[in-house]
């Protein structure tokens, strides 16, 4: 079996392997590691997103006026779309309004604005008694109520992940701590200074998935992780978890480099670690997991690194979701005067926010505060010249100046062809193409056409079973019409042929009578 060789490879001590293509970059996190982290302070109002509009898929449980505490549950939505999402604080709900949400398209999205009372008190929380002891299924239940989300940046519940993973049985979980996106600092933090609610979370994920080990990645340069991990490592006696150092290349850090890091092999295209029996999960997404079964908390803050050349102070900040993103600058010392551009994510994969009252979300690890010196300035794209240096660097192997030029020219069908579907967005292809083509841009304006088409294909393939079920149904009503006539068709030719009967027999009765008359 495919999983049982890929358990075998890296027992077998070949892990680490070169992934293909990726970039050294400067690396820029020491200016925001310098401070420990700090909790944000409370802001006058909290911007909490919903994962929708309200009654499409979400129900909300709270009303204006409503007292909540820290936890309580404030809407629902699909297990898909994020489950449950909790008031990042007590206080009193406000309102629900349509509010910027921090998304790469800068729309405004349904919020609920919650007043903080300053005291930030907890609702009762029910940790489980012991972890040790739950039934793994108890563990993903808890897991999926607290909504949690993968915090390195993909934001897929974790619940739903989780429960796919124990259906496809895993033998290794890896722990993603290996953070290669410049500037941000905020899981190297964690690492630092909560190493034991990493390696708790790690050991409840191995019960919840059935997995019998558990890898955590971190990169080469990170000494001081590496110590504060294997120091929790030695006091929790965790034989089953090792600590694995990956090279400090972009972007070793995405979920499928590391597995071709750690293992050799490559994920299928359209396929999932879970594949080779692995899971992997964000080393934040694991202590958030420690906190949801041992202390009974549901996800409703994070660690984000604020950073960057226009921002006074950078550091890590442990903020509300739903925090506007202008208040945990003003806690870093606000901006600096030539400060240009507010980035959610990192240089290479994160989005421009239009505005800093944008929240705090579940997937926000860093604001990086860009100044007109960092920001290139924009080239007149030039054609392509072939020169192959985008190949070159994907670490997904594909050749992304002709999946650009698939994209470009509407054929959808080659781009599906040349792994459309596999491009990480890394960004690593637009870093050195010399001709400035935007080549992610490309891409996704590609993926959302695709996406488009899927969901018209769906769309007219409900349409189309409608019609088909109408047709066969009235051609049942027709057919059942017919059947019922013909079965009276015959009722009455029955009825007829009886009549007939019984006045033959009656005139037969008749002659006779009359025959004896006669005689
Ligand atoms: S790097 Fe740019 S110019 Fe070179 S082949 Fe790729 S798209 Fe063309
Ligand atoms: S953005 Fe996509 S195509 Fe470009 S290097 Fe990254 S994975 Fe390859």
């Amino acid at each position: 079996m495919q999983t049982d060789r890929v358990e075998q490879a890296m027992r077998a001590g070949q892990r680490l392997h070169r992934i293909p293509g990726g970039l050294r970059l400067q690396h820029n996190k020491s200016v925001s590691c310098e401070l420990p982290v700090a909790k944000a302070a409370l802001p006058p109002r909290l911007y909490v997103p919903l994962p929708g509009p309200i009654g499409v898929g979400v129900g909300l449980l709270v009303k204006p006026g409503q007292r909540v505490r820290k936890g309580d549950p404030i809407a629902r939505s699909d297990p898909g779309a994020g489950g449950w999402v909790h008031a990042p604080t007590s206080g009193t709900v406000d309102s629900v309004v349509s509010h910027p949400v921090s998304h790469p398209s800068g729309r405004e999205g349904p919020c609920v604005v919650i007043e903080p009372d300053g005291l930030d008190g907890w609702t009762d929380l029910h940790p489980l008694d012991d972890w040790r002891l739950a039934d793994p299924g108890e563990l993903r239940r808890v897991i999926s109520e607290a909504g949690i989300v993968g915090l390195g940046g993909a934001v897929f519940p974790t619940g739903v992940k989780v429960a796919e993973a124990s259906e496809r049985g895993i033998h290794t979980l890896i722990l993603n701590g290996a953070e290669c996106e410049p500037y941000i600092s905020c899981d190297q933090m964690l690492m630092r200074e909560q190493p034991a609610s990493i390696v708790l979370g790690a050991r409840i994920l191995q019960r919840a998935v059935g997995a019998r080990r558990t890898i955590i990645a971190i990169e080469d340069q990170m000494d001081a992780v590496r110590h504060a991990l294997e120091g929790a490592l030695r006091e929790a006696a965790a034989a089953d978890i090792e600590i694995v150092t990956v090279a400090a290349v972009y972007p070793q850090g995405g979920e499928k480099q590391l597995v071709q890091a750690l293992t050799g092999l490559e994920v299928p295209g359209g396929g999932r670690p879970t594949d080779l029996g692995l899971l992997c999960q964000n080393v934040a997404t694991a202590t958030a997991v420690a906190r949801a079964v041992a202390e009974g908390k549901p996800l409703v803050e994070r660690i984000v690194t604020v950073t960057g050349n226009g921002v006074r102070r950078p550091r890590n900040l442990l903020a509300p979701v739903g925090a506007p993103i202008a208040s945990l600058i003003d806690q870093c010392g606000g901006y600096e005067p030539n400060a240009a551009r507010l980035v959610l994510g990192g240089p290479m994969m994160g989005y421009p926010l239009a505005t800093d009252s944008s929240p705090v979300i579940k997937a926000a690890n860093c604001i990086l505060v860009l100044t007109a010196d960092d920001i290139r300035p924009p080239q007149p794209e030039m054609p392509c010249i072939r020169c192959g240096e985008c190949a070159r660097v994907c670490p997904a192997l594909l050749l992304p100046q002709q999946i650009a030029w698939t994209v470009r020219n509407g054929l959808w069908d080659e781009a599906i062809d040349f792994g459309l579907s596999d491009c990480i967005e890394c960004g690593c292809c637009d870093f050195v193409c010399p001709s400035h083509i935007p080549l992610v841009d490309w891409f996704r304006h590609g993926k959302l056409e695709l996406r488009l088409r899927a969901a018209e294909r769906r769309r007219a393939d409900i349409a189309r079973e409608r019609f088909e079920a109408r047709e066969a149904r009235l051609a049942r009503i027709k057919r059942e019409r017919g059947e019922r006539m013909a079965e009276k068709k015959r009722v009455l030719a029955d009825e007829g042929a009886r009549q007939e009967k019984i006045a033959a027999a009656v005139e037969r009765a008749r002659s006779r009578n009359r025959g004896k008359d006669a005689t």
